[in-house]
């Protein structure tokens, strides 16, 4: 039984947290003050920044400069305990979370555990595509890619090496499209330097999307901009074009046509945390779970729902993006809404302001729309990179990533080109149970998590940052 199993004895009620990412941590730092005990939940020790993840896996930045450990962040706030935990379930009567480390009990709730990848329920689309949701799997896509370019080396047919080389980036939205300018960045700038017996003919990349356009969120002029920059990297758009199925040599559009790629990166949208379905509520789009204007779950005021995780009602009726404003914006209002409840005010709604949204096409080349105003190229990235930059958590988080951009900037060649895997095989819990410091020791993800032979880089990775792929890919 977890020491967290009962109320607290402080005589402070107990503010449960799950997740630490942009809505969780907004949530504790406006508990900071307040009369309460905070126990923040999280699967992983660290907070990863999102919208750095396509920079992870494009070899622009290394992981430790889109992430940060969630001790470091939290460090300085006296009243919240933090735990590493996988959450699974919520027993709203008993007001409990149901953990991998036993149950923790709370007075009060702020479900923040986000999102994850949008398969459209195929088991084979998961299996055989990547994805770029977390650090995991950043850093398997930026294996895999690294690793196509050492296999396409050694090809002497080229038929051969072009399909090692042909790469698929299903989904036109901003991490879409920041992917697929990236990648050509890569190419054409270190991999070409790199790998001087490649030419830039032998390999393709192509932006696979639904509807009429990539990044249809835009006003249309920046999304013309977006597509000549996109042309001008050499990125091919495939518009209205509906994935049916991903094989091992690329893939079957729902019209009938086939795109190959020896390689699929899957950026078609995200789906709330499968967490939601314990809650026995009716969900909404995106499985969502409908909240109340102030951000609470109907017939349970003590219970909040914010970020990725929500389905929060906006101006025109619509409900908010899933976007880190909307973390940030929300997961502080819960915090400061029962800072309310305990000093017996009223909860306010919950006003959302929009600071704009933005995305970037390459290296100094980027797009913004913030109100009224529309950016483009250098200026659009520049505004990008300052509003991202004031988005980070931790003062050495944010020197960090401007060092390196600094440096990519006047370089354009950092070397974090590795490919990492582990040279022993790695045991699994079972094995060490039973010994002094065994099971508890370490947490390893699976059984199946064997040798390198087996898994190769990407269990390596998986056990680094303690996220299984698993996942069968060629
Ligand atoms: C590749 C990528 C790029 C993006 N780019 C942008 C961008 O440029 N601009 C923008 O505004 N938005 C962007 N987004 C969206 C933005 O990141 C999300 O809207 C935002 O992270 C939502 O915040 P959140 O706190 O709800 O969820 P998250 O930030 O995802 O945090 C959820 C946390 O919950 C934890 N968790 C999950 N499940 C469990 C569990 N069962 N038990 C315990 N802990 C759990 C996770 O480990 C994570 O720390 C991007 C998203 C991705 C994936």
């Amino acid at each position: 039984m977890s020491d967290l199993s009962r109320s607290t004895h402080t005589g402070r009620p107990r503010v449960v947290v799950v997740g630490a990412g942009f809505a969780g941590l907004a949530a504790v730092k406006a508990l900071k003050a307040a009369p309460v005990e905070v126990v923040l939940l999280d699967q992983h020790n660290h907070h990863v920044f999102n919208p750095f993840l396509y920079q992870v896996a494009t070899a622009l930045l290394e992981p430790v400069e889109a992430a940060n450990p969630v001790r470091a962040l939290v460090r300085g706030l006296r009243n919240l305990t933090f735990r590493v935990a996988t959450v699974s379930d919520v027993h709203l009567r008993s007001q409990q979370v149901g953990t991998d480390r036993g149950v923790v009990a709370y007075d009060y709730l702020i479900l923040a555990a986000g999102s994850v990848s949008d398969y459209f329920h195929s088991a084979d689309i998961a299996a055989r595509s990547f994805g770029i949701k977390d650090l995991g799997e950043a850093l398997e896509l930026r294996n895999q890619v690294l690793s196509r370019f050492e296999q396409a080396s050694w090809a002497a047919d080229p038929v051969e090496r072009s399909r090692l080389l042909s790469f698929a980036v299903v989904g036109g939205g901003p991490t879409g499209v920041e992917f697929a300018a990236a990648l050509a960045v890569l190419v054409e700038g270190s991999l070409a330097k790199d790998f001087p017996s490649i030419t830039r003919e032998e390999v393709s990349i192509v932006l696979v999307e639904g509807s009429e356009a990539p990044l249809a969120s835009f006003a249309k002029g920046l999304q013309r901009s977006a597509a000549r920059a996109l042309a001008n990297k050499g990125v091919r758009v495939e518009s209205k074009a509906m994935v049916a199925d991903v094989d091992v040599e690329g893939l079957l559009l729902k019209d009938g046509r086939r795109i190959e790629a020896a390689t699929v990166v899957w950026a078609a949208g995200v789906t709330a945390n499968p967490l939601v379905e314990s809650l026995g509520v009716e969900l909404g789009s995106k499985r969502r779970v409908p909240v109340t204007a102030t951000l609470q779950l109907a017939g349970h005021p003590e219970v909040f729902v914010v970020g990725d995780l929500a389905e929060i009602p906006g101006r025109s009726k619509q409900p908010l993006p899933m976007l880190a404003q909307v973390g940030l914006q929300s997961g502080g209002h819960a915090g400061r809404a029962i800072e309310a409840m305990l000093a017996g005010r009223r909860v306010a709604r919950f006003r959302y302001h929009n600071l704009g949204t933005m995305a970037v096409v390459g290296r100094n080349d980027g797009i913004a729309q913030i109100g009224p105003l529309h950016l483009s190229g250098f200026v659009g990235w520049l505004a990008w990179l300052f509003l991202h930059i004031a988005r980070i958590h931790g003062l050495s988080g944010r020197f960090l990533v401007l060092v390196s951009w600094i440096s990519g900037f006047v370089f354009a060649d950092r070397p974090v080109r590795l490919v990492v895997g582990p040279r022993k095989a790695i045991p699994h819990a079972s094995q060490t149970a039973g010994r002094p410091g065994g099971a508890d020791a370490i947490e390893l993800p699976s059984p199946s998590v064997a040798t390198v032979d087996e898994w190769g880089p990407a269990a390596a990775l998986a056990w680094w940052t303690q996220d299984l792929p698993g996942r069968e890919r060629t």
